[in-house]
């Protein structure tokens, strides 16, 4: 009787096989290779998220831009969030939005790829309200949880395009976020930096794309202090520094609570 299972069973397992290939349409299937299917697999899934602000009167005219297309073509995001709190979503979370153009991130190119865009019903020179932050917090919490995104992975559409953009603005509370766990913030009081130490080192792994330094300088600025000098400020080495010793302590613990 085993025997006649176990014969049985191998005698469907060429159907099986078949099956499974035929659930992968040949388009996917690589014609340099042989096709051996493994049902471990699962979608791939973001690993970062990034904010904008719209820069648009409106959250309605921002949706309509993001369901067509602004003067430089078709753009997207995942989600946009009014200026009342209100958040809509206007692609999956596994599909690819249209919202980081040419970016650069810890060497990783095509930001699209990796990221969830979201989109802040902002004009870029108004303080960005309570409600608005309320609800990107949520919106923070539920997608880093459910798809699993390092909390510290948050970061500006100004952080990745340096040369090209500048949002969210310097008025983005990026230290609010910090308190409620999200990105990288320096703790307080701060550390000295050592003798010798290297900020562009550390700008870099931070993840900043130093082609252009001055830019990358901006940048860093804008969501660390609020300003977009692109000289040295004092205290920017200690404040690298901090950050630098954050990240190399993530693999070993969860970022120690911000202070300020
Ligand atoms: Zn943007």
């Amino acid at each position: 009787m085993k025997g006649t299972i176990a014969r049985r069973t191998l005698a469907a397992l060429p159907l099986l096989l078949l099956a499974a290939c035929a659930s992968v349409p040949p388009a996917q299937r690589n014609p340099l290779a042989d096709w051996r299917p493994s049902p471990n697999h699962n979608a791939r899934k973001a690993a970062m998220i990034v904010i904008h602000h719209t820069e648009m009167e409106s959250a309605a005219a921002a949706l309509l831009t993001l369901q067509t297309r602004n003067s430089g073509g078709p753009v997207s995001a995942h989600y946009l969030i009014g200026d009342d709190g209100r958040l809509y979503q206007l692609v999956a979370d596994d599909a690819r939005a249209w919202h980081a153009g040419a970016s650069r991130w810890g060497g990783l190119s095509d930001l699209n790829s990796v990221s969830i865009g979201i989109e802040l019903d902002n004009d870029g020179n108004e303080p960005f309200s309570q409600a608005q932050i309320d609800s990107l917090l949520r919106l923070l919490e539920d997608l880093t949880a459910r798809l699993d995104i390092p909390r510290h992975l948050v970061v500006g559409h100004g952080d990745i395009a340096p040369t090209r953009k500048r949002d969210p603005s310097a008025l983005f509370p990026w230290q609010r976020l910090a308190e409620a766990g999200f990105g990288l913030w320096p703790r307080s009081p701060l550390a000295p930096a050592p003798p010798g130490f290297d900020p562009w080192a550390a700008l870099r792994l931070i993840g900043y794309d130093l082609a252009d330094p001055a830019a990358a300088l901006r940048a860093f600025h804008r969501h660390y202090r609020g300003d977009e000098s692109e000289q040295w400020l004092p205290g920017d080495h200690d404040l690298l520094y901090d950050l630098q010793r954050q990240l190399m302590a993530l693999p070993a613990a969860p970022l120690p609570a911000p202070a300020g």
